[in-house]
């Protein structure tokens, strides 16, 4: 049935800490190739619900199901990685003293430790997949030059293709363009769009612009529940969405 086509499904989900209910009943379905977004006030659940779904955090109830059958719950994160769900948190975590192209090969090759993948040959594969998310995250140009030396909009940029090249089928991205220029915020827009089709995304983001600028479904979380889903002109004349945002 349509639940198990669906890449990502949550039903029912709730978790306290020391009694403080902060996910509250949440149902949200993510298909396969779909980007979403999550939009909310500070403290709504959005960082909870993203540790929910990549297993740092474990539900008290509810049900959370990768690809129509894998029970999310009983995995840990790293279990939770290696089946196709990459997070990027939003302070980038580049090797600032290795090259562009090097980091994305390390990312590459994760699984065999930093020193033997830097002496190991990177073969002909690997290399087209390396030229192709340079060409994705446009920083072919700047791919001999130190991750020191790129602008925080490029280190976000060249973070999402070390996620690409783990080759996961959805992205977790959480507030991509905090920080960013009003260029680079446009650009990632462009890039998630670009992304989005071929691996689902889910962006977690404040910024409006940037939102309307991804042209996605949005879910207005509010106390640990979704309180409202749809477009963004549909979620943003909601009188609850409205009223969540400027306090009672
Ligand atoms: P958001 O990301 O939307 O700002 P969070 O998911 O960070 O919201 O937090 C939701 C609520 O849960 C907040 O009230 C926060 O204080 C609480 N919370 C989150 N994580 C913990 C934790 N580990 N222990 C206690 N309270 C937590």
């Amino acid at each position: 049935d349509r639940l198990t086509q669906s890449l990502l499904y949550l039903d029912g989900v709730s978790v306290s800490f020391d009694g403080f209910r902060a996910i509250n009943d949440l149902s949200f379905t993510v298909e396969h190739g779909e980007m979403r977004a999550i939009i909310g006030p500070n403290g709504a659940g959005k960082t909870t619900m993203m540790d929910i779904i990549t297993g740092k955090t474990r539900p008290d109830e509810g049900t959370v199901l990768f690809e129509g059958t894998v029970d999310l719950t009983r995995h840990d994160e790293s279990d939770i990685a290696r089946l196709g769900i990459g997070r990027k948190f939003q302070k980038p975590t580049v090797f600032e003293s290795h090259t562009v192209e090097d980091n994305l090969e390390l990312a590459l090759k994760r699984d065999h430790g930093i020193l033997s993948t830097l002496f190991s040959d990177t073969s002909a594969e690997q290399k087209a997949r390396i030229d192709a998310i340079l060409d994705t995250i446009r920083l072919g140009h700047r791919r001999a030059d130190l991750a020191a030396d790129l602008s925080h909009g490029q280190k976000q940029w060249l973070e999402i293709g070390m996620l690409l090249a783990q080759d996961p089928k959805l992205l977790l991205v959480d507030e991509p363009v905090a920080g960013m220029t009003d260029a680079e915020t446009v650009e990632t827009a462009r890039l998630l769009r670009e992304i989005a089709g071929e691996k689902a995304v889910v962006v977690v983001e404040h910024d409006m612009t940037f939102i309307r600028d991804l042209d996605v479904k949005v879910t207005v979380l509010a106390e640990g529940s979704v309180l409202a889903e749809g477009s963004l002109d549909h979620v943003s004349a909601d009188e609850r969405v409205i009223e969540s945002y400027l306090g009672r």
